[in-house]
């Protein structure tokens, strides 16, 4: 049988900018490619399972979606990585589209597209993971017995599902090339521990201080953890983790107008303040000017941190 990580789409493989329908506006997370092609080359099959309630609302067709997905497709491919199957839900109960206006086992909370991938590609559910942004996807690896690697891209909690923390993920990662790093990481241990188990003498864990497990499973440990040896698939998570400090590099020198306005505007504010600790210390009998000028650094600068604040929460 075959295994599989299966992805959410939106905040996992691709921007989220709500209701995706224009084939343009794809643009994938960075790393992804990376992710996917070293899943890829330890065994894993790359399934894509997404909710597309858009669809049950009338906002984009089945057709619009398909363009989506091979402009998505295609951006990949121009990198080298390739997905192995793309299941979409476009059923909603509260949908405008009589068509689509219903419940459906597909729609993640629920399994069915995990379920339906397994059945189509001959995938065993309790050797693959689920990873998604939001609860809805955890709590549908569960159900299908996968393991769980949950999304938290710059450590927030994205939509409107944010508020249900009930679902615990077996781990919990920054993005997709962690999360990959998490699957081969335990993809080796499981090995080493069914190759070695009668003479599993020195217990090894690999540390991952950037990884945070937040189910009680992951934090007690796993006892399957047996001696572990320099393995292809050490290797690749050594590759990894290098390009996970590139993909960090790169987002944060990434280009902003907000970041590069914020600086400009707080290099002002500095310079006007500077005026004002000035005309203070020349002038006396102008202190209302200084005043003028020390009220428009502290606007100045209230409004550089504005921007700052704007572009990280973007
Ligand atoms: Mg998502």
């Amino acid at each position: 049988m075959n295994r599989a990580v299966f992805l959410d789409r939106d905040h996992t493989l691709i921007e989220d900018p709500g209701y995706l329908s224009d084939p343009d506006a794809v643009k994938l997370l960075p790393g992804v490619e990376l992710a996917i092609k070293s899943l890829h080359q330890a065994g894993y099959k790359i399934v894509v399972c997404t909710n597309q309630s858009a669809i049950a609302r009338g906002i984009l067709t089945e057709e619009s979606l398909e363009k989506i997905h091979a402009e998505m497709r295609r951006q990949l491919a121009d990198k080298g990585a390739h997905l192995d199957a793309i299941y979409y839900c476009p059923y909603h109960p509260e949908g405008t589209v009589d068509k689509y206006a219903m419940q459906s086992d597909l729609r993640k909370p629920k399994p069915g597209m995990l379920l339906k991938g397994a059945k189509e590609h001959d995938i065993d559910l309790s050797q693959s993971w689920m990873v998604g942004d939001s609860p809805r996807d955890i709590e549908a690896g569960h159900r299908a017995g996968c393991r769980t690697i949950r999304m938290r891209l710059g450590g927030e909690v994205s939509s409107a599902e944010g508020a249900d923390e009930d679902v615990q993920a077996d781990f919990t990662v920054r993005n997709l090339v962690d999360a990959a790093r998490i699957v081969l990481r335990e993809t080796d241990r499981t090995a080493t521990w069914d190759s070695a188990r009668p003479t599993a003498a020195v217990a090894t864990a690999p540390a991952a201080s950037e990884v945070q497990p937040d189910c009680a499973r992951a934090q007690e440990g796993d006892p399957r953890a047996g001696p572990v040896s320099m393995s292809d698939s050490q290797v690749r998570m050594e590759i990894l983790s290098h390009l996970r400090r590139l993909v960090r590099r790169g987002e944060h020198e990434e280009f902003s107008f907000l970041k590069l306005a914020g600086g400009i505007v707080q290099m002002l504010a500095l310079l006007t303040l500077l005026i004002a600790v000035l005309k203070v210390l020349a002038s006396h009998p102008r202190l209302n000017d200084a005043i003028f000028w020390a009220l428009i650094a502290i606007a100045l600068q209230v409004m550089s941190l504005t921007f700052f604040s704007i572009h990280r929460n973007k």
